[in-house]
């Protein structure tokens, strides 16, 4: 097996080579700091307009990446294209209402405060009358967990009340599901479309800000406004009519209004032998939307593999961003610096390096940087409905989201910790920096489930997703979460999100040279990582290659 960070070792080579003589010097594979930089600063300037799917700030940074591509003397990754067209839809909800009736009661729920909803079906209208509730607990069905809150009702044409999270986070008990870490079960993308599976015509979860990692406020600057979403055959007629959250407030005067006890419910809900509850109450739900169809572009580009070239390793990142906000100030640019500039120039970086070398990697390896992942993993999401390289041939996938920039750590943070076997890959490159492997130290917030990697993770491919380290080479790890800790509060997701010459990007150019062992170290080998036994993602993916799954030895 090759050693990783062969791509040092090669450019020390290619320096002392260009020292002994006249000849010309191969172009250097050094990771190039002073080329991440300048990518992050222009897709990050005024110019870019914040990169929204349908803006000319789409057009500037599409056009920008195939360009840097082209230059790199990358093949096209779609035929003769750089781009693979993901047609989208927009929906606006202009009027929505919600009310519960029952047990000489009616109740309007106010939209924005007690409720958000919104429907997935592109219908000019929906609505839903009369929709018995039924408590269905976390509306989760595990079967390898043994666990099905359905069991024995009917949901047609009902209205699913269920708890965000999962049993093991509510517990606590690490026998149950994954305990403290959310597993996909959790996820409200997971329990929407697993209500719609039952038949139901409307889905309300209980919003509970521990369980969900984030507070109400979220909810609401989510879920209201357009909402883009993926353009599908039958226009998401699968979907339940109505979706939506309620807030804990509400969620409590809804169970009271049942003549139920809501703590006694969830108590009941996180352990064994639950049984879904009618609530003896009906909703009536109406949402009426404007509709407009546009279309957004994955960028991707292929370095073609030496000796299996039909094999591939992927590394993306989104290049997608908020576009602009209109304020009392004027219009401000959600600028995306670190989010995702960085990790859409850490793409081009790793581009540029893996392309120079002397020796090219055996598999191919894709470049790809997707749209729509701030608007739920739109552009991985119809990737992986329509892969332009196989997935059960796509040996892993190295997803770049929100790059550290700050100084070196000791450490590096694995986004979903014990999930799949490059995390071997990983914690042999960090040790050769003398890294450690550290993680995800808030697995109940499922942010596995949040960046693109997820998308290949639900179609069974490997996938490693990794955070900043906190333990700061120089300052220690209390200092490094504050860094942590002031970004989430002042720069996330908000127009102050912008590059900075000033910027540390000594443990930037650490992480990239992590990514760019995994990568090389994947591309040469012959094998085919799998998750780890315990992954709701392993059966997936023994069913595409089950020539892997059995009784190999684990690295
Ligand atoms: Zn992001």
């Amino acid at each position: 097996m090759k050693p990783p960070l062969l791509a040092v070792s090669l450019a020390l080579l290619a320096l002392s080579v260009g020292c002994a003589g006249r000849h010309v010097e191969p172009p250097s594979t050094a990771l190039d700091e002073v080329a991440f930089r300048e990518h992050v600063r222009i897709l990050a300037s005024d110019d870019f307009e914040g990169r929204k799917p349908g803006t000319a700030g789409e057009q500037k940074t599409v056009s920008y990446l195939v360009e840097e591509f082209r230059k790199l003397g990358l093949k096209p990754g779609n035929g003769a294209s750089f781009t693979q067209a993901v047609p989208l839809v927009e929906l606006t909800a202009i009027d929505t209402a919600l009310s519960i009736s029952g047990q000489g009661k009616s109740t309007e729920m106010a939209i924005g405060q007690d409720a958000v909803i919104w429907t997935k079906r592109v219908q000019a209208e929906v609505s839903v009358e009369a929709s018995e509730l039924v408590f269905v607990g976390h509306g989760v069905v595990a079967p390898e967990y043994d666990w099905d809150d359905y069991a024995g009702v009917d949901m047609r044409g009902k209205t699913a009340v269920m708890l965000v999270n999962d049993p093991g986070f509510f517990t606590q008990d690490p026998a149950l599901f994954k305990g403290r870490a959310m597993t996909y079960y959790g996820r409200w993308t997971y329990k929407f479309e697993e209500a719609a599976r039952h038949g139901a015509a409307a889905v309300l979860i209980v919003h509970d800000a521990a369980a969900a990692g984030y507070g109400w406020n979220v909810i609401q600057s989510s879920w209201t406004g357009p909402q883009l979403d993926r353009v599908t055959a039958q226009g998401n007629a699968g979907s339940a009519a109505v979706e939506g959250w309620i807030s804990a407030a509400a969620a409590k005067a809804l169970f009271a209004q049942a003549g139920m006890n809501i703590e006694e419910s969830i108590t009941a809900a996180s352990h064994r032998g639950f049984k879904a509850r009618p609530m003896n109450l009906t909703a009536a739900s109406k949402i009426r939307n404007t509709i407009r169809y546009s279309s957004s572009s994955n960028v991707l580009a292929l370095l073609p593999g030496s000796d299996r070239p039909k094999e591939y390793v992927v590394y993306t990142a989104h290049w997608d961003h908020f576009g602009t906000t209109v304020e009392p100030t004027g219009t401000k640019i959600f600028h995306g610096a670190i989010d995702n500039a960085t990790g859409v120039a850490a793409v081009l970086t790793l581009a540029q390096s893996l392309s120079r070398m002397p020796q090219r990697p055996a598999r191919s390896i894709v470049f790809l940087c997707t749209t729509g992942e701030e608007a739920g993993l739109l552009g991985s999401a119809y990737y992986v409905e329509h892969p332009l390289y196989p997935l059960k041939d796509t040996a892993g996938v190295i997803n770049i989201d929100a790059m550290h920039v700050g100084g070196p750590t000791r450490d590096v943070s694995v986004v979903g910790f014990g999930n799949s076997e490059l995390e071997n890959y990983l914690r042999a490159a960090a040790a050769l920096q003398g890294r450690e492997l550290r993680p995800d130290p808030k697995p109940e917030e499922g942010e596995f489930f949040r960046s693109d990697h997820f998308s290949f993770a639900k179609s069974g491919v490997p996938a490693l997703f990794t955070k900043p380290g906190i333990d700061d080479t120089e300052r220690g790890p209390v200092w490094g979460q504050a860094q942590v800790d002031a970004y989430f509060e002042h720069r996330y997701h908000q127009p102050s999100d912008v590059y900075s010459a000033d910027w540390d990007v000594r443990g930037t150019m650490q992480d990239l040279e992590l990514f760019l062992a995994v990568g090389e170290r994947l591309a040469h080998d012959r094998r085919f990582p799998n998750w780890y036994p315990n992954s709701e993602f392993r059966a997936i993916r023994e069913r595409d290659r089950p020539e892997d799954g059995k009784g190999r030895p684990q690295e």
